[in-house]
């Protein structure tokens, strides 16, 4: 006999009924819709949503503001010294209605997207000790499940237990265009070209450095979105999640 209440999928939860609440891990390349993905999928199930992409951004950010990074290089000793005093966190934002990052008290949601700090950011994400101390911090807030995070090492590192794994990808001309438009929207000035180079390089940086580098865990399923809608997408990736969860409930 079923517990669920009527007006909710079951795999939600009902009144009565009651569902385990999974961790969904999202991996792949620069600008392939992880996070509007993510955001779908943390919104349909009543899920938090974790970027943790703007965690690493957020340090960038920090190194550039505070004279650690000059000509392309980063004072790594320098930005060690100072590493367990810079605070990240996210805070809901009354304004937008979303959720905002924040980096030692200030909102920085928007700066983070900026083109500058996207060409610094693969400075500091290769650091070992900047991944050490952001995956803690991002292993803390998805304690409990309910969790949707996207990234690059979600998965493979943050979460290698989660119980469902996307991995996705789409072709670097599809991916540019569509950060192309989404920044031109927020009116910034940026070019194709500038942006599709900014993709390439972080490809590059992300696949090939030492620590936790992005690559695709053996049991995550594969969306290439090249050639899909969002709204396909995200039909395709809630049958998996379904799937799972349905299997954790009937545990
Ligand atoms: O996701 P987003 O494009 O905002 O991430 C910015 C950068 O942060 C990536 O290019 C990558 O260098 C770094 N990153 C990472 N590990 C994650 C998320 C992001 O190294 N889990």
């Amino acid at each position: 006999m079923s517990t669920w209440s009527h007006d909710r999928p079951p795999y939600l939860g009902g009144s009565i009924g009651h569902v385990k609440r999974i961790t969904i891990a999202i991996d792949g390349y620069s600008s392939c819709g992880k996070s509007t993905l993510a955001k779908q999928l943390a919104h349909h199930l009543h899920y938090t949503y974790i970027d943790s992409g703007a965690m690493y951004r957020a340090v960038a950010l920090y190194a550039m503001e505070n004279g650690l990074i000059t000509d392309d290089a980063l004072d790594r000793p320098n930005l060690l010294r100072v590493l367990p005093n810079i605070h990240i966190a996210f805070k809901h934002d009354d304004a937008t209605q979303r959720s905002a990052t924040m980096l030692d008290g200030r909102n920085v949601e928007h700066r983070i997207r900026e083109m500058d700090v996207s060409n610094n950011v693969t400075l500091v994400s290769p650091v070992p000790e900047v991944r050490a101390k952001l995956v803690q911090l991002q292993q803390e807030m998805g304690e409990g499940g309910g969790v949707v995070m996207d990234g690059r090492d979600i998965g493979t590192v943050v979460f290698p237990n989660a119980e469902v794994k996307f991995f996705m990808t789409a072709s670097t001309e599809v991916r540019a265009q569509r950060r192309y438009l989404e920044l031109k929207g927020r009116g910034a000035e940026v070019t194709l070209q500038e942006v599709m180079a900014n993709l390439e390089r972080r490809d590059l940086d992300d696949t090939t450095r030492e620590a936790d580098p992005l690559i695709e865990a053996p049991d995550a399923f594969v969306i290439d979105n090249s050639h899909l809608t969002s709204a396909e997408q995200f039909d395709l990736a809630l049958g998996h999640v379904v799937k799972a969860i349905g299997v954790v409930t009937e545990a």
